[in-house]
């Protein structure tokens, strides 16, 4: 390099390992001090080591769910978190990708762990990850492993770092675990998208007409991305991009809004409302996100290649466990009418909370519904 002494060149050139970065390389031992001062991270002296700058650099213990990961450099991988304790957070994991790495068996996507972070200026480090849950089942079918992308995916686009919330946290947690085994793994998304929303402030609107306010009936509505809610049978006239929305949909829409999860698990689906439901949902997701989500895509793809997996969105269920499905209904919940029972092959006719009125509202301040009879 024309104009610099050889020192001053080779001192221009990255360091090739951390303890270049320190100043210290056998090989520039006969370099004088001066030269080698400017590439010398300060010194930390005792007085130093109380100053804000040391301290900042802490560790944090975390829980946290792998939504993200992508390669970076030649063995580490970038991983976006999801923190109990802080929500959302971006870590490096150094070397992940060696088999030798401590780390690699912790770090796989959905992976549910403690995590020890050393927070850092833009990302923090994992130094250290314990599992708690692997969720092996979504490992094993395409559809539940698509849902579960669809449902971290969901949750990075709607966070912003800093921002926590242990209710999002505990609600992915459980979304997750209910897509390894459920029946119907679809419901469990429906369920999670709901809440979601809700907790995010944008919950939709099933029990008054969004545009005239008036209690809604469940027949002839429509629903309506923009307003955020349904439409009733007249208001939905008058809007022409509203989705018209089935009797059963409807119902079904209502009740996983204001129930338990493991209360909404028992529902069984027509795939004609299953497919109508998702449509409603994503329409819904698309409007407030505005953009497309790689696991719609994603999803939509997969069924195009192999058409089998557009109706599988629920794996085949057997007749013996319909029917043990339908008993464990009819007993769990002494309000059923026996016409409910009986027609649990069609799955839209899930109660409403009071059978004896379907078009009565279901508390919203009861979002578990465990109170109703
Ligand atoms: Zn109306």
């Amino acid at each position: 390099m024309p104009g610099l002494s050889t020192a001053q060149d080779r001192r221009l050139q990255w360091p090739a390992s951390p303890l270049h970065a320190w100043g210290w390389d056998p090989g520039y031992n006969h370099v004088s001090h001066q030269v080698l001062r400017p590439i010398a991270i300060t010194p930390v002296v005792p007085s130093r080591l109380d100053s804000p700058v040391v301290s900042r650099v802490r560790l944090q213990r975390n829980e946290a769910i792998v939504l993200k990961r992508r390669d970076f450099g030649e063995a580490d991988r970038i991983l976006t978190l999801y923190t109990r304790e802080r929500g959302k957070v971006s870590a490096i994991a150094k070397g992940v990708r060696r088999i030798t790495s401590r780390l690699g068996g912790h770090v796989e996507l959905f992976t549910h762990g403690q995590m020890l972070l050393a927070q850092g200026r833009n990302l923090d480090v994992l130094t250290q990850a314990d599992t708690i849950q692997t969720f092996r089942g979504l490992r094993e079918d395409l559809i539940r492993t698509t849902y579960a992308y669809h449902a971290a995916e969901l949750v990075d686009r709607f966070s912003e770092e800093g921002m926590a919330a242990e209710a999002i946290f505990d609600l992915l947690r459980d979304c997750l675990d209910g897509l390894c085994d459920a029946e119907d793994p679809a419901l469990v998304l429906r369920f999670f998208e709901l809440r979601l929303l809700g907790l995010l402030g944008y919950r939709p609107q099933f029990f008054q007409c969004v545009a005239c306010g008036e209690t809604l009936e469940p027949a002839g509505n429509a629903f309506d991305a923009e307003a955020g809610g349904v439409l009733c049978p007249g208001c939905a006239q008058r809007a022409p991009t509203a989705i018209p929305l089935s009797e059963s949909a409807f119902r079904v829409l209502r009740f996983l809004q204001t129930r338990s999860l493991a209360t909404a698990r028992q529902v069984a689906l027509q795939q004609a409302t299953r497919a109508e439901l998702e449509r409603i949902m994503h329409a819904y997701v698309r409007h407030i996100l505005e953009r497309d989500l790689r696991s719609v895509e994603f999803l939509e793809r997969l069924r195009r290649m192999t058409p089998a997996a557009a109706h599988a969105s629920t794996p085949t269920r057997t007749a013996a466990q319909t029917s043990t499905r339908t008993s464990t209904r009819t007993s769990a919940s002494s309000s059923q009418t026996s016409s409910a029972a009986t027609s649990a092959s069609s799955l839209d006719s899930i109660s409403d909370p009071t059978p004896t009125d379907p078009t009565e509202p279901i508390d919203p301040t009861d979002p578990t519904g465990e109170t109703n009879p």
